[in-house]
């Protein structure tokens, strides 16, 4: 999460998918580090195996033991995602004949992505489709409101965020430093 130098390869990504160099600025987002250190999480709702940086995959174990035994299942469908993913995630929108513009109001560019740091994960719960804003509906919602600040896990996009991306509800990154603020 803190400041990287400009990089080349990022450079080279924004140029290619037709990201303005200033969205970061304008976007009030900071750039986010890759994690160098990972430990898998088991796989996500579409069998695909994730992982997560090791501090927060254990505080995502915690959270997700502490929500069963409240009878409420949360389950992942994306954690870490290298920069290289994001973008190719964005060309493949691209390809489908999107508009950047309309990409970046629901993926942070590459290199922005808190997905990067392994301390994000976009979660959901039986019988909800997964990164639809429905999810606010749950019983898994209303669970992690109440409680997910305990693990270190909090909403990074609500409503109405300064970022221009929408309202995320999914989306929960292990920030602990919040805690002791
Ligand atoms: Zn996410």
């Amino acid at each position: 999460m803190n400041q990287l130098p400009p990089n080349a390869m990022l450079v080279r990504w924004f140029n290619a998918l037709g990201i303005p160099h200033d969205y970061g600025q304008r976007r009030q987002l900071s750039l986010c580090e890759e994690s160098k250190t990972l430990v898998p999480i088991g796989h996500d709702v579409f069998e695909r195996p994730q992982s997560m940086a090791p501090v927060a995959a254990s505080a995502w174990q915690m959270m997700q033991t502490s929500a069963e035994q409240d009878g409420v299942v949360l389950q992942v469908v994306s954690a870490f995602r290298s920069i290289e993913y994001q973008a190719l995630l964005i060309q493949k929108k691209l390809d489908k004949g999107q508009l950047i513009e309309e990409i970046l109001k629901v993926s942070a560019a590459p290199g922005f992505s808190e997905h990067h740091t392994g301390q994000a994960l976009d979660l959901t719960t039986p019988d909800c489709p997964p990164l639809e804003q429905g999810f606010a509906e749950t019983d898994a919602y209303r669970w992690l409101k109440s409680n997910a600040l305990e693990f270190g896990f909090v909403e990074s996009f609500g409503k109405n965020n300064p970022h221009g991306l929408i309202w995320e509800p999914w989306h929960w990154c292990y920030r602990p430093f919040l805690i002791s603020a």
